[in-house]
């Protein structure tokens, strides 16, 4: 129902080392607020709530969450409600994601202390809803970042599509895609080990550590193999995917210092717009390892790609938090 047009694929040369390049995967080009990995974790999990005959959707992110901003766009887009329960305070001015998420979606402000109980605040906010909609409404709880087994579905269809265009040509392919809830970069791994195709996942870890990763690894894993293929246990238990640190790991949602006038730097070189929380950490692997490959001389072998996963609007509220660095 929320068929992705084709993802747009370009290859970008790396600045300081001329035979090595990057093969961008576009989805952040997809769409303007659903732009990235939003819209292929929401590509069957829409539908999925369409078809149980949801009217309402309860889900919660931080201020500049780009999951709450996307899943109001996508259900505004199918007829549904979405309630956005949001940590913190209003700002003063709301600007990027949060700006989008007030526009499609209803947004509820939520107190940290209360935000660190997260089921129980979903569990309550959606029974609150449910009493206060009308009597046939059907109120659905969606996860944070949707960590679910429909969302790997769309991943799975991606990687589907993205054979379909390599079809021809039987390169390597290493995808590096920075990861949040590594919803993505699993659901991508799935893809590929189920349609036994030559590719590497590279998951970037910025939400937490490697223990943290294996763990939703093996969790969706479980899940996939339990609601959709129970023969296929086996294939998805081996998957190919490697977790690895950022080049200069931090707690997350921090910006280093330089790290903006490295987005800025990439933009105007080469005209790829990056943020310095999500898609710079992807850059900054894929160009490591394209160099990698470059010294090697068999960079013909193998084709080093960064999924980029949208984030854009995130430099909004960046600015607002450090003005002087743009
Ligand atoms: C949401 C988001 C992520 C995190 O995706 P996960 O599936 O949770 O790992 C990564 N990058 C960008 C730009 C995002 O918006």
């Amino acid at each position: 129902m929320l068929e992705p047009p084709d993802t747009i694929i370009k290859t970008y040369r790396v600045p300081n080392a001329p035979s090595a390049e990057v093969t961008v995967l576009h989805d952040d080009l997809l769409h303007p607020v659903l732009g990235g990995n939003k819209l292929r974790k929401l590509d069957a999990l829409i539908p999925a709530l369409l078809g149980s005959g949801v009217t309402d959707v309860v889900t919660c992110g931080g201020l500049q969450s780009a999951h709450t901003a996307a899943v109001a766009a996508a259900c505004a887009e199918q007829g549904l409600r979405a309630h956005l329960l949001v940590r913190g305070e209003r700002p003063q001015i709301p600007t990027g994601y949060h700006l989008l998420s007030l526009m499609y979606g209803q947004v509820t402000y939520v107190p940290r202390s209360e935000y660190a109980l997260r089921e129980t605040m979903l569990q309550q906010h959606a029974a609150r809803i449910a009493a206060e909609a009308p009597p046939d409404a059907k109120v659905s709880v969606m996860e944070e970042g949707a960590a679910s087994p429909l969302a790997c579905l769309g991943l799975i269809r991606l990687a589907a599509h993205l054979a379909e265009m390599w079809a021809t040509d039987d390169t390597e392919a290493i995808i590096i895609v920075d990861s949040g809830t590594g919803t993505t970069a699993i659901g991508l791994a799935l893809g590929a080990a189920l349609l036994g195709l030559p590719w590497k996942i590279v998951g970037v870890m910025l939400a937490g550590q490697a223990e943290y990763y294996t763990q939703q690894q093996r969790a969706l894993t479980d899940a996939c193999s339990t609601e959709f293929w129970h023969e296929m246990m086996g294939k998805v238990a081996e998957l190919p995917l490697e977790w690895v640190e950022r080049l200069r790991p931090r707690s997350f949602g921090k910006v280093l210092p330089g790290e903006i006038a490295s987005c800025r730097q990439v933009a105007r070189t080469t005209g790829l717009l990056l943020d310095p929380i999500y898609s710079l950490a992807a850059w900054e692997v894929a160009v490591q390892r394209a160099e990698a490959l470059s010294a090697t001389g068999k960079s013909s072998r193998a084709r080093i790609c960064m999924l980029h996963c949208g984030g854009m609007h995130g430099l909004h509220g960046l600015a607002q938090r450090f003005p002087s660095d743009f």
